[in-house]
């Protein structure tokens, strides 16, 4: 297993490919901290692909034009608990997702979750780069 102290990671100094191949390890780890907590995750939108949601910098599709899935820095997960009889219940609120966004946040300054955007976005979990989130 690998035994990465990610706040000791200075992404400022990372190239965005550095990035890229950190980000999964990272998202390894969140989901690793979720299910331990009682979460379950569903895939929700990982890359946004340019034939889809157009270059970085074009509006296409929905999504912010400079959004972090174009950089594969970001995933959104779609939430579930469980029970006390271990049933997975959804959970659609950004107040659901608040214990895994200062998780998240807390792995590293570069860390950005959806909860503190201005369009609260809870399932959104990325790295910044250049200014996006
Ligand atoms: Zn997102």
């Amino acid at each position: 297993m690998y035994n990465i102290n990610y706040r000791e990671i200075n992404f400022n100094k990372l190239t965005l490919g550095e990035k890229q191949r950190v980000f999964p390890l990272m998202q390894a780890e969140l989901i690793l901290y979720a299910y331990e907590l009682g979460y379950r995750f569903s895939e929700g939108d990982g890359f946004r692909a340019p034939s889809v949601f157009g270059e970085i910098g074009e509006s296409k599709g929905y999504g912010h034009r400079n959004s972090c899935h174009k950089y594969k820095l970001a995933h959104d997960w779609n939430l579930y608990k469980l029970d006390k009889n271990g049933k997975a219940i959804y959970q659609k609120d950004t107040e659901a997702f608040i214990e895994l966004g200062i998780y998240w946040k807390g792995m590293n300054p570069a860390c950005c979750w959806g909860g503190d955007f201005k369009n609260s976005d809870g399932n959104h979990f990325s790295i910044e780069h250049n200014g996006s989130k």
